[in-house]
């Protein structure tokens, strides 16, 4: 598995664009300069793991454009030992992220060709998760709840109560919510019942599927 200098380069370039798009926290920049992005898609497609777009993986589905990836780590406000739930692990590029920033990660993912692609895949990179989880996202994970974040990673058309009720207090929930076109919504829980909801912006996501689907 080949990191050479021009992809340190191109890396280097793609953190300065996504700079000038507005990414500010150096954690989350430093994580991306850090991880060799093209090693997570098709070796064929190498040419295309430095630019600022989403791009086919298995499965029929994506790894996030990096500007989503950055905006989306930034909004969850990631330190160092907090304990991140992941929904849709696809190729475990942003599962990577969070470990670079000194999460434990729990991930799920739904599609079981991927689960087991990226299981194999992440500890050859020496990122190792806490546990990933073939299984959906939509009912979350239960059994290490609560977390401190919880980052959803596909287009959600509703917010799943599990989700919320799996947050710690002052925890926060990261989710592109909607059907075609999504919103950045975030909830951080402010207490046992209550919620503090903020949005940020439109999003194109693949859909969170659900079990039937
Ligand atoms: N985080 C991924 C990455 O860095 O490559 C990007 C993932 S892609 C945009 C969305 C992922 O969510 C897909 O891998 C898809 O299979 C998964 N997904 C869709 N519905 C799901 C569900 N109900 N539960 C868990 N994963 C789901």
């Amino acid at each position: 598995m080949n990191d050479t200098f021009t992809h340190k380069g191109m890396r280097k370039r793609l953190v300065d664009t996504l700079k000038k798009k507005g990414i500010a926290d150096k954690a989350v920049l430093q994580a991306i300069n850090t991880i060799p992005r093209h090693l997570f898609m098709d070796s064929g497609f190498v040419d295309h793991a430095y630019v600022d777009k989403a791009f086919p993986i298995a499965a029929d589905q994506t790894i996030s454009q990096p500007y989503t990836v950055a905006r989306q780590t930034e909004l969850l406000e990631v330190e160092k030992g907090d304990k991140i739930l992941e929904i849709g692990t696809g190729s475990g590029y942003q599962t990577a992220v969070l470990l670079e920033l000194g999460a434990i990660v729990y991930s799920i993912e739904r599609q079981n060709e991927l689960f087991k692609k990226t299981k194999l895949f992440l500890p050859k990179l020496g990122y190792r998760a806490k546990k990933l989880i073939f299984g959906d996202g939509y009912i979350g994970f239960e059994a290490a709840a609560p977390y401190d974040g919880i980052l959803v990673t596909a287009g959600a058309p509703f917010v799943p109560k599990p989700l919320l009720s799996q947050l710690k207090i002052g925890g926060r929930l990261v989710i592109p919510v909607g059907d075609d076109v999504q919103i950045m919504t975030v909830f951080t829980r402010t207490s046992e019942t209550e919620f503090e909801k903020e949005e940020y912006g439109e999003y194109r996501f693949v859909p969170l599927l659900g079990d039937k689907e």
